[in-house]
């Protein structure tokens, strides 16, 4: 136990205080300074398969503790006069074996482990002297000083088990445990190492930019990478955490023409895959919108490689939402459209049918829209959609240059010019504006 003394050499100048820590003796720590050291324990894994487990006491300790002995394969018998409905059901599936009554000497016979989990101490001590006695290791719930053996806050991934004791901490026992089992699920530990690697190519969608909004599944695959071809728009900051030997290719940089890039991204990702490498092919938002994973897919399965998709968070829902914008709204607006306008309303190459965009009461989201701004905004206009539509322009969504202008439909061209908006940027046009202008106004109100 620490206890932290503040002392003023030179007051009222209070930056030359000083801090000195006392150290304050717990009794545990009196019993280690008087030679009675408290060693830290040795870890073990028990395989209790079809050993007996004795559990004394039928409370919330139990019931804690009932489901992990059976996991290991354990046959348990829980001695107590009554018992949590949570423990009944297992007594009612026949998983667990019921004295209904008190401990009594002779419990412990036959067991290969007991765990003392009563609300008396008397009897946990009476359980645990028994088995002392016996030589059976015991564990307390109620004084970790006299228990024998620690129960340590454990979790499994996989085939990989964790057990962590924090010095009779069980919080900060448990707090580490999450952590180390948080890192082993999204890949940042081991991953590579890990006897089920991953074949062919996983197409991942990495989401909008923030590093934390790619999935589980992506991250996990990415860990797992021997090579990586992202995307320009693909998180940053993930490729900066990859293990110097992965092989990152920057699909932005292949120097060839629109059409032919894309042919050659298709071949490095089936080569890199022939020579049993898995790739990775990073891409921003999701693989499937305007990100040109269907053809990377077809190309894989032609070549009879493996290709797994893993989606992600379209910047079409999160560049909106990161701006406060929800894209639909109860009452407001029941349907969205997503339009990628690479080629301006009226191009030869445009299939989007702009009058009926422009006659729909649905938010409109554009991708790939601000250079072509002026001229998107003049053909809803002439189609019908009033000048007043509100208009959200938000570039580097989720990202710390984040930043969005508000405009309307008449003014978004001018507004977006003289903001100097640059890509990538989505541009969310309707109702839905106003209900996150709205939004923020009652937070502004009430949130200080
Ligand atoms: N597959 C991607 C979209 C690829 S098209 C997805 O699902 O998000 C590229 C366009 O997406 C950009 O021109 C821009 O309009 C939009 N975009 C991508 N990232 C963005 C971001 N962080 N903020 C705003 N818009 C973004």
């Amino acid at each position: 136990m620490w206890e932290i003394a503040v002392r003023g050499d030179n007051l009222p100048f209070l930056k030359q205080w000083r801090c000195r820590l006392t150290h304050v003796p717990r009794p545990a720590d009196l019993a280690a300074m008087e030679g009675n050291r408290v060693m830290s324990p040795y870890m073990l894994g028990l395989r209790l398969e079809g050993r007996r487990v004795l559990v004394v006491g039928g409370g919330r300790v139990a019931q804690r503790r009932v489901p992990a002995l059976l996991a290991a394969g354990a046959r348990v018998t829980i001695v107590s006069p009554s018992v949590t409905p949570a423990l009944d059901d297992l007594i009612a599936d026949g998983r667990v074996h019921w004295e209904r009554r008190r401990y009594q000497v002779g419990d412990c016979d036959g067991a290969w482990l007991v765990q003392a989990c009563t609300d008396d101490r008397a009897v946990n001590t009476a359980v645990a002297a028994e088995a002392e006695a016996k030589r059976i290791w015991c564990v307390r719930a109620d004084d970790r000083d006299a228990s024998a053996a620690w129960t340590p806050a454990s979790g499994q991934v996989g085939e990989i088990g964790v057990a962590v004791t924090a010095g009779g901490d069980p919080r900060r026992a448990a707090g580490i445990r999450d952590a180390i089992v948080n890192a082993l699920r999204d890949g940042t530990v081991d991953a590579r190492r890990n006897r089920t690697k991953p074949v062919g190519v996983a197409l991942v969608g990495g989401g909008p930019g923030d590093p934390g909004l790619i999935t589980v599944r992506g991250r996990q695959l990415l860990a797992q990478a021997d090579v990586v071809i992202a995307d320009r728009l693909a998180p940053r900051a993930l490729l900066d955490e990859l293990p110097p030997d992965v092989e990152l290719i920057d699909a932005a940089k292949i120097p060839y023409g629109r059409y032919l890039a894309q042919e050659k991204i298709n071949e490095l990702i089936i080569e890199h895959a022939r020579q049993g490498r898995f790739v990775v092919r990073l891409k921003g938002g999701d693989p499937f919108v305007f990100g040109r994973g269907g053809e990377e897919m077809i190309a894989c399965a032609r070549a009879g490689i493996p290709v797994t998709v893993v989606p992600g968070i379209t910047s079409a829902i999160a560049a909106p939402a990161a701006a406060g914008v929800p894209v639909t709204h109860r009452g407001v607006t029941q349907e969205f459209h997503v339009i990628s306008v690479h080629v301006p309303p009226g191009h030869p190459q445009s299939t989007v049918d702009w009058p009926a965009l422009a006659r729909s009461n649905g938010t409109l989201v554009l991708l790939m829209a601000v250079e072509r701004i002026a001229a998107i905004a003049d053909t809803l206009l002439e189609n019908g959609r009033s000048p007043g539509t509100p208009v959200m322009v938000v570039q580097d969504g989720t990202l710390p240059t984040q930043r969005a202008v508000s405009a309307t439909l008449g003014t978004v061209a001018e507004r977006v010019a003289a903001a100097g908006i640059r890509p990538p940027a989505t541009v969310v046009v309707g109702e839905v504006v106003r209900v996150g202008q709205e939004i923020e106004m009652v937070r502004a109100e009430r949130i200080p």
